[in-house]
């Protein structure tokens, strides 16, 4: 299947995606009163399937945002979002990694940004989707003079479409001064995260990432991180906060998230991390994450939908 009849899930149907459109008037467009989810499918050729990664998690959060924002209001329960995922994916039937963008918005064409008396509804669409560092063995970074949306102003913890801006600008400013990518701190300093990654710091042999509450998507990456870390790798893993410095003394960095994956930081702010390579945990963690999405490690396989399951049952019957 072609770009041309992809097909989106758009006012309760599968679409065409270039008939999915909204209006210039659309609250959610002209206010960023939408939230939305970034999931990611990883096609295995080895077992011809399609795999995707911690769809419940994602759409946990989704629902979460949506509360946050008083989009709760839609007719669709988490099952049903799992389900209209998949639906939407074997309809496409991708055979390449894809990216998922689900998004819960606000309907009303009206002026005015309060959320009330405004019904929502889903969306979705998917796009294939490589790597999002091409072919970068490490990042070279910066930490921005961008601060974090704080939680009493855009709670971060919330996928919201508006507090992307924060993330546009941080991002921009990082490329052009010539880094593949930025640490964000909060408004008091500590760090918080990448422009749309968690951060992890490895020091000692032990793994470290920034708090819950230092104004952070908690990211299903970060969470797989650590479980992987206590079921797993059996590396000591804690969550706490974060000194600017710490960064520039760790033994190696990395930055996780479902579009970067596993991304081993190389510099930051011009001090090279470690050895100035990516070191041997970001690398052994980056490997193993990999092959986990791809359905080659059974012990996580209770992470992965595959999508085409069923379809083949279907066909045998
Ligand atoms: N922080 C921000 C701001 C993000 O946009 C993302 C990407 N969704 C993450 C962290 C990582 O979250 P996840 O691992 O769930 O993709």
């Amino acid at each position: 299947m072609t770009q041309d009849n992809t097909l989106a899930f758009f006012q309760g149907d599968f679409v065409p995606l270039k008939d999915a459109n909204i209006s210039i008037m659309n609250h959610s467009f002209m206010y960023g009163t939408a939230v939305f989810e970034g999931i990611r499918a990883y096609w295995s050729e080895k077992n011809n399937e399609m795999y995707v990664f911690r769809l419940r998690e994602h759409y946990e959060r989704m629902l979460d945002s949506m509360k946050i924002m008083y989009l709760s209001d839609i007719k669709y329960s988490l099952d049903d979002l799992c389900r209209i995922t998949v639906e939407l994916l074997q309809k496409n039937a991708p055979k390449t990694d894809t990216y998922i963008r689900p998004a819960a918005y606000k309907t009303v064409h009206r002026v005015g940004p309060s959320l009330d008396n405004n019904p929502s509804d889903i969306c979705m669409f998917t796009v294939p989707f490589g790597d999002y560092f091409h072919g970068q063995a490490g990042l070279k970074v910066q930490v921005s003079s961008w601060r974090r949306v704080e939680d009493n102003a855009i709670p971060a913890r919330a996928k919201i479409v508006g507090a992307y801006a924060n993330t546009s600008l941080a991002k921009t400013d990082a490329l052009m001064a010539g880094f593949d990518e930025c640490i964000v701190l909060s408004e008091d300093g500590h760090v918080s995260e990448g422009s749309a990654m968690n951060v992890f710091m490895v020091k000692n042999g032990k793994l470290i990432t920034t708090s819950s509450t230092e104004n952070i998507l908690e990211g299903v990456t970060r969470r797989t991180i650590i479980e992987m870390a206590a079921q797993d790798l059996g590396i000591p893993c804690e969550s706490r906060q974060i000194d600017r410095s710490e960064l520039y003394i760790a033994d190696e960095l990395f930055f996780c998230g479902t579009g970067a994956q596993i991304a081993p930081i190389i510099e930051i702010d011009k001090r090279p991390v470690g050895t100035g390579t990516a070191g041997p945990i970001s690398t052994m963690i980056k490997d193993k994450y990999i092959k986990v999405c791809r359905g080659e490690v059974p012990k996580f396989a209770h992470w992965l939908t595959p999508v085409y399951a069923d379809l083949k049952t279907e066909i045998k019957k």
